[in-house]
């Protein structure tokens, strides 16, 4: 996310490294120097020169302590600068109303079907009785694959093949809402290519009949200033609460995120990462700013870790981590906790200095693949009791996993290590500490 954009500025930073103060003649090189990152990031024009010209002002007013250098003076200031565009603080989403109403609305392809889905589920994990309802009367395929996301989730789908009048489907979905005692529905709406006029008029039909506690207009973040346009565009028809950036997980520039907010004045309330319904986030401007300027976002980090974490397991694990028991399965079962947290390159981009450090490398969530495959192919007896894989059985797990027998020796000598590692922390009583703590 934003590999580009924070290396960018991170070498207008050092424009200033080596200079003992702030002046008007070297501040004004850097401050360039952000203004054309921005703009290269796909930053509107007119918002990259007020932010770099009001970063600018706050440098030179500012006194450089002894214990910050200029450089780190002025990163502070463009992250203050960057969260106050994005629009200072956190916003949360209205939910109002028996039953509250969500409208769901964007161009064709943004992920407004996803995210409702994603939405869904989020709502679902904080208590609420939650109706998706597929309003796509144009494109079949949305209701079905918004009954998929359904399925998966475990919430009911709402739709009516061949019914064409999305209204009427709409307030039907409500009444039945009523009924089955659903006291949150989302509503998935058609979207197109690109703005037109029928789209317009049904969703601002939809709007104005259901009076929704929030409506949502969903954009795909990689479309960079026409993200942008699409926003205003629809802004203007529809008077809409809050952005959702889709896609940040992709190859964007991050000009929408930093301009949506300044040129429409509309929060952005959710940013999705991801395909996957987990990949999807709150908004908060100062962690972004954290993020674009590649100071990482351990805040962030810590929520999904404990979001992910699941605590009966974890006790488990500790426990069998203390009477030297730790398996194969349980390394599956803690590889699975790791993918559960999303975009492994995401998840280190966040730890301060990694931004950097793994630009341009490949990893992702594939990278386990041949770890698991390998795993996989052990039998129940050789995953509970790894001492018994012996070089015959590493012959044939490779040839089952489709791996070389180096990588299964690799695996087991790593595997073996973290045992040793484990064994000398329980000496230690480090496990029966945390386990403590946990209790
Ligand atoms: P809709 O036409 O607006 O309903 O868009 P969809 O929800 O069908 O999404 C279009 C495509 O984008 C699908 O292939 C989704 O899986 C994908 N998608 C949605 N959100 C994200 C995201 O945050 N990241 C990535 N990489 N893909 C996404």
């Amino acid at each position: 996310m934003f590999d580009n954009l924070s290396y960018k500025l991170d070498r207008a930073f050092k424009t200033l490294k080596g200079t003992g103060k702030i002046t008007e003649i070297n501040v004004a090189t850097t401050v360039k120097e952000i203004r054309r990152a921005l703009i290269d990031a796909d930053v509107n024009y007119k918002v990259a020169k007020e932010v770099t010209d009001k970063i600018k002002e706050e440098a030179l007013g500012r006194d450089v302590l002894i214990a910050v250098s200029p450089g780190q003076l002025l990163v502070k200031i463009t992250q203050e600068e960057l969260t106050q565009l994005m629009g200072g603080s956190k916003e949360e989403i209205s939910i109002k109303g028996d039953p509250a109403v969500i409208l769901i609305s964007g161009l064709q392809g943004s992920g407004k079907t996803t995210f409702s889905g994603k939405l869904g589920a989020y709502l679902k994990k904080q208590g609420r009785q939650v109706l998706l309802v597929g309003c796509d009367v144009y494109r079949p395929a949305a209701v079905e694959q918004l009954k998929t996301l359904g399925s998966q989730i475990g919430i009911e789908v709402y739709a009516e093949p061949g019914n064409q009048n999305a209204l009427q489907i709409a307030q039907n979905a409500i009444e039945f809402a009523k009924k089955s005692g659903k006291k949150t529905v989302i509503i998935d709406t058609a979207g197109r290519l690109a703005v037109d006029e029928a789209m317009m008029n049904e969703i601002s039909s939809l709007k104005e009949t259901l009076n929704p506690s929030e409506t949502l207009f969903v954009v795909d973040s990689m479309t960079g200033q026409d993200a942008v346009n699409t926003a205003k565009t629809f802004d203007e028809r529809l008077d809409f609460d809050g952005v959702v950036l889709t896609k940040l997980d992709g190859d964007s520039r991050g000009g929408a995120a930093i301009s949506i907010r300044h040129v429409v004045n509309k929060p952005i309330k959710f940013i999705s990462t991801g395909e996957k319904m987990e990949n999807l986030d709150l908004f908060y401007p100062d962690r972004m700013a954290q993020r674009i300027l590649g100071m990482g976002d351990v805040v962030s980090l810590v929520e999904k870790a404990q979001q992910s974490f699941d605590e009966d397991e974890a006790k488990r694990l500790n426990a069998k981590i203390r009477k030297n028991q730790f398996d194969f399965d349980d390394f599956l079962s803690q590889l699975e906790q790791i993918k559960k947290m999303g975009n492994i390159k995401d998840l280190l981009g966040m730890i301060p200095g990694m931004g950097k450090a793994i630009k341009g490398l490949d990893i992702d969530d594939e990278s386990f693949i041949p770890i698991e495959a390998i795993i996989r192919s052990m039998t129940p007896q050789e995953r509970g009791n790894p001492s018994l894989i012996d070089g015959s059985r590493r012959k044939r797990i490779a040839k089952g996993s489709g791996r070389s027998v180096q990588e299964v020796n690799n695996l087991m000598k790593q595997f073996s290590d973290m045992r040793k590692m484990m064994k000398q922390m329980n000496k230690m009583g480090g496990a029966q500490k945390a386990l403590g703590a946990m209790s």
